[in-house]
């Protein structure tokens, strides 16, 4: 019998793969695809996410030590201005997904998870023991059981469907999207701002969304080739055999959006090159996301429009979420319940991240109301506050799981502390364990009923921790459990102390 099987190597998957692999589980992981897919969906992640990358030294290996937030971004085709804010919490990381995706399974192949490549789930069952799954690999069908099963198998979920899960949402037919890898000749590129310059329009700026009066356009000049999109609404139905889009479909496209003959050459280098025609837009959140042993992560458990680009934020947190959890609850000291809090958390942040999405596809929508709208949106955005707000919803630094206690770091995102010999928190879990980071010299005792599964860092903090915490207990999914203030935590502090090490991490070993 498996301990946990996942169904799906994308993204998520992966990553649940790597967690569950950190805390101790071999999950088996099964793909219908035999090869990596070369099809590219993500150019980037954004928010708390890229944090999360550098907690597990992901970040460096796909593009170096992680970078300041960056000074501006979109919402709904507006420009937040982020130097106004006094906590920038927008962390991007401009990286295609395909890369992403390799670099988690080349981690999880390194800590021993098997990957299985053209095996696809195709029926499941469940006991109260354990879930029986058919797969059909490449020597025909066969069967697994295992304690827990996990659908990461993206938006069209098998599992999901199969373990009877509803996925209720709306799914909106009025806009059609063209978006290629292109070439622009050299006199329509404004070097000073990287925009792009078309006549009628100014300069568009770089990765920014440009909404007009029959779409929205947008030009990115990634390094590694650029990309256009053009939006466009329309009653258009998709045919039934709607042939494979041309360069000429996003020439076409760009017309009609802009008015305007964009000029479009065929991409440099060796590809693979995007071609993409995307009709409509799905915005559904599963019933749950947890049915006995079967549970969802990422876009088997939630999907919604791509602006802003919000998914693998959600998505790649949701495993962390799950994978610490589902790794206790089957090494036998997870707390009754816990694994129902990955619902009862993740549920929430998924939720507004679809609020977020459907709210940006408003501020896009045609329409002279709407222009009304941005106009006062974009009144707003001038505010420091607003940018403030909407920064935190885009990146998660809003998120607050139910604190144990009423310090205003208790539940939220661990800072990004750095110890007073240089060394960061990001380079003190990388090993996904539950930490007890102490200023104060004196909690080594309190953890000592929990020492197998909590590890204890002491030392002094270079003075600029967030809240200025003296000692933080840290989940593996970095979200604080408690945190202090004081040069000494007293009495009522330690208790609140023995309390969240019992609420997260189950019974002392002497109880
Ligand atoms: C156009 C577009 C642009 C996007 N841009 C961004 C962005 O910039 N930033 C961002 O963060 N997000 C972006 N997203 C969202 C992001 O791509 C998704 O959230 C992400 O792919 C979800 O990952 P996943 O692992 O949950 O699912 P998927 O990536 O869909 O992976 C699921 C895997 O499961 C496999 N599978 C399916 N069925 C079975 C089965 N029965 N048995 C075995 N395997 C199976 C599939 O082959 C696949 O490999 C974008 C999405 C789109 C469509």
């Amino acid at each position: 019998m498996e301990d946990v099987v996942i169904a799906g190597a994308g993204p998520n998957g992966l990553m649940l793969a790597c967690e569950l692999a950190l805390a101790g589980i071999r999950p088996l992981v099964l793909e219908r695809l035999p090869e990596p897919t070369t099809e590219n969906r993500a150019n980037g992640l954004v928010g708390q996410v890229v944090r999360l990358l550098d907690r597990r030294g992901l970040h460096e290996r796909l593009a170096g030590p992680i970078a300041p937030p960056v000074p501006g971004f979109v919402f709904g085709a507006l420009r937040l201005d982020l130097t106004l804010v006094d906590r920038n919490s927008l962390t991007v990381l401009g990286v295609p997904q395909r890369r992403i995706a390799a670099m988690l399974e080349e981690r999880a192949t390194e800590l021993g998870v098997e990957i299985r490549r053209g095996h696809e789930l195709t029926a499941l069952t469940q006991d109260t023991d354990a879930v029986t799954l058919d797969v059909t690999g490449p020597d025909g069908p066969y069967r697994l059981q295992t304690r827990y099963h996990v659908g990461a198998d993206g938006g069209r979920s098998v599992t999901r469907k199969l373990a009877g899960i509803g996925f209720p949402g709306v799914t909106e037919d009025r806009t059609v999207s063209h978006s290629a890898n292109v070439t622009v000749p050299a006199e329509f590129t404004d070097p000073a701002s990287g925009g792009l310059r078309v006549p009628g329009h100014g300069v568009i700026p770089p990765f920014f969304h440009y909404r007009t009066g029959t779409g929205l356009f947008a030009y990115a000049p990634f390094p590694t080739g650029t990309l256009v999109t053009a939006m466009e609404w329309t009653d258009d139905e998709e045919a039934e055999d709607e042939p494979p889009m041309t360069l000429d479909d996003q020439r076409a496209s760009i017309r009609r959006v802009l008015g305007f003959d964009l000029p479009l050459g065929e991409p440099e280098g060796d590809g693979p090159h995007l071609l993409r025609r995307l009709r409509g837009r799905n915005t559904r959140l599963a019933e749950k996301f947890r049915e006995g042993r079967v549970l969802l992560v990422g876009d088997a458990a939630h999907v919604h429009s791509a602006i802003g680009g919000p998914g693998l934020n959600l998505g790649l947190q949701d495993a962390v979420a799950l994978g610490w959890k589902l790794a206790a609850t089957l090494h036998g000291w997870a707390p009754d319940g816990l694994l129902d809090t990955y619902e009862s958390e993740r549920r929430p942040v998924a939720e507004r991240v679809v609020m977020h999405t459907q709210a940006q596809s408003a501020l896009i929508s045609p329409g002279g109301d709407v222009t009304a709208l941005r106009e006062l949106f974009g009144e707003l955005l001038r505010l420091p506050s607003a940018v403030q707000h909407i920064a935190d919803l885009m990146s998660g630094a809003d998120v607050r799981y139910e604190p144990g206690t009423d310090h205003p770091l208790d539940g939220r995102w661990a800072p990004d502390l750095v110890l007073a010999d240089g060394t960061r928190l990001a380079e003190l879990t990388t090993t996904a364990r539950p930490l007890l980071l102490d200023f104060t010299g004196s909690l080594g005792d309190e953890r000592h009923g929990w020492r197998d599964r909590v590890d204890l860092v002491s030392g002094h903090t270079n003075g600029d921790a967030d809240g200025d915490a003296t000692a933080l207990l840290i989940r593996p999914d970095g979200y604080v459990a408690w945190a202090s203030s004081s040069a000494r935590p007293d009495d009522t502090e330690r208790k609140a102390l023995h309390a969240a090490l019992e609420r997260w991490f189950g019974r002392p070993l002497d109880a």
